[in-house]
């Protein structure tokens, strides 16, 4: 697998979680996996061990000389090591802007990966996540069509979001060393530039994103920012596999970083954890007694957020808290505290990352509010499913997927209004206590583990190797 994310060594999303998680569940099937990620700034060295010097990346004019570090992890995590590139601690950019050799740094990421491939980790299949992954199969089916190693390798490309599609200048080009013949509309051009994912699109064997209301959303003009097009062409090898959840790390009953354990059996101690959750938020201790909704998200338009930011007075007024955290726009942000200065007694906004504080809101939440515009497949309303905590969510992507009427409560129409009667419907519900508690137990009992999802991964790597075989015999 070639990422830039992966729990635990990297994360900004979801990508992260998925690609920390699948591999050790592919493992269990009897696949034998290893991840090439970068080695950013922000990663320690300390338990890794050195397993090649010099991997030397020739691109255009440049040479990059490359150290690969192997992490401690089960399965074989290899670290790209190359600081002028990598060793920064933000993984993409600073404040709003994005670095301006991205281009570079994922180009040779793609490159490491292929020359991993070659000394270090015989692959049968390249499964690659996202545009930063997006050159690696078109890399094997130009540069590296005629060499040996790879005969018979197959990839397979995973959108985690279409959002995000790595657009560059045609000029940067010959920098990252990528055959002029691939600048086609059928190939990586896009719109008189090139993009990484479309790429990743055009030169893969098979295409997956992570639910399957996406990978038919996706497919339409409204939701395919641009690229409906090509992934209606291709959209015979075009499948969605929802994500699955590492329970080990996201359930009640044994997570490390909240004050009180608990489970369906014994719901005691998520009253510990709201107590604890308003306490750690600066909220009075009175607003025990209110409903609370809580929120973790990028703050990006995606998510919803302005809508969030609209109805808040509304969700106030129908008599619930609300504790948020999260990073991204300046102006959500700063929006988001104006509303914690109004609000003091009821609203309380962290910014930031912080993973534990996303396990304690999880736990110590009623109900989590994910209003988004679109949702490839998102891993909050799962977990929250799981901490007992009934999810608000758009009907979208993979929330329309996991999400039911009888777990969670799902409204159509992106607008403030619609979510302010989701909530108010919430709100209602939450008033019937054994209801709700029925409610919470009927969400933590589902199974969003990684045994489905993996296998039909699996099985896709399968049918795609035995491909390449029988091409072999002919
Ligand atoms: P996306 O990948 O689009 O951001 P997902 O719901 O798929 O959304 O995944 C988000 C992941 O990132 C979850 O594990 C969530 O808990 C985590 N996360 C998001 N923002 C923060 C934050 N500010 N602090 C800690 N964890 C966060």
């Amino acid at each position: 697998m070639v990422s830039s994310e992966a729990a635990p060594y990297a994360k900004t999303g979801g990508l992260a979680d998925v690609v920390g998680s699948l591999p050790p569940a592919l493992q269990e099937l009897g696949d034998e996996v290893a991840v090439v990620l970068p080695r950013y700034g922000s990663i320690d060295l300390a338990d890794t061990r050195c397993v090649w010097e010099h991997l030397r990346v020739y691109l255009g004019p440049d040479v990059y000389d490359l150290n690969i570090y192997q992490t401690a992890a089960n399965h074989p995590v290899y670290l790209v090591d190359y600081p002028p590139l990598f060793g920064r601690k933000a993984l993409y950019g600073k404040a709003d802007a994005d670095y301006p050799d991205n281009h570079i740094r994922f180009a040779v990421l793609a490159r490491a990966a292929i020359g991993i491939a070659r000394h270090l980790f015989a692959t049968d299949i390249f499964h690659c996540h996202d545009w930063q992954a997006g050159l690696v199969p078109a890399y094997l089916s130009s540069t590296f069509a005629t060499d040996p190693t790879f005969l018979g390798c197959r990839t397979v490309f995973t959108i985690h979001n279409l959002a995000f599609q790595g657009i560059f200048p045609k000029s940067v080009m010959p920098d990252v060393a990528l055959d002029p013949r691939l600048f086609t509309p059928d190939g990586l051009e896009f719109w008189g530039k090139i993009s990484y994912m479309k790429a990743g699109l055009a030169y893969s064997d098979a295409l997956t994103t992570v639910s399957p209301t996406y990978a038919r959303e996706i497919q339409s003009h409204e939701m395919g920012a641009g690229l409906d097009g090509v992934l209606r062409a291709r959209s015979k090898v075009l499948n969605g596999i929802l994500n699955g959840v590492d329970y080990a790390e996201w359930s009640p009953e044994v997570d490390s970083h909240i004050p009180a354990r608990y489970s369906a059996n014994d719901l005691s101690g998520k009253t510990i954890c709201k107590r604890n959750l308003i306490e750690e938020f600066g909220l009075p201790a009175g607003a025990v007694d209110r409903p609370l909704i809580g929120l973790v998200s990028r703050f990006a338009v995606q998510k919803g957020i302005d809508l969030i930011i609209e109805a808040a007075p509304g969700v106030v007024a129908g008599g619930a808290c609300i504790v948020a955290l999260g990073t991204g726009d300046r102006e959500y942000e700063d929006a988001l505290r104006r509303l914690q200065q109004d609000y003091p007694d009821r609203i309380a906004v962290r910014v930031g990352f912080d993973n534990g504080l996303a396990h304690r809101i999880e736990a110590g939440s009623d109900m989590f509010l994910m209003p988004s515009r679109f949702e490839p497949c998102g891993l909050n309303q799962m977990y929250s499913l799981r901490y007992g905590t009934p999810p608000i969510v758009r009907a979208t992507g993979g929330l329309d997927d996991t999400i039911e009427k009888d777990t969670g409560f799902k409204f159509a129409e992106s607008s403030a209004e619609a979510l302010l009667r989701s909530v108010g419907e919430a709100v209602r519900a939450y008033s019937n206590s054994s209801g709700w508690r029925e409610r919470m137990r009927r969400g933590m009992a589902k199974d969003f583990s990684w045994r489905a999802s993996a296998a039909a991964y699996s099985m896709l790597y399968r049918r795609l190797a035995g491909q390449a075989y029988a091409h072999a015999m002919l």
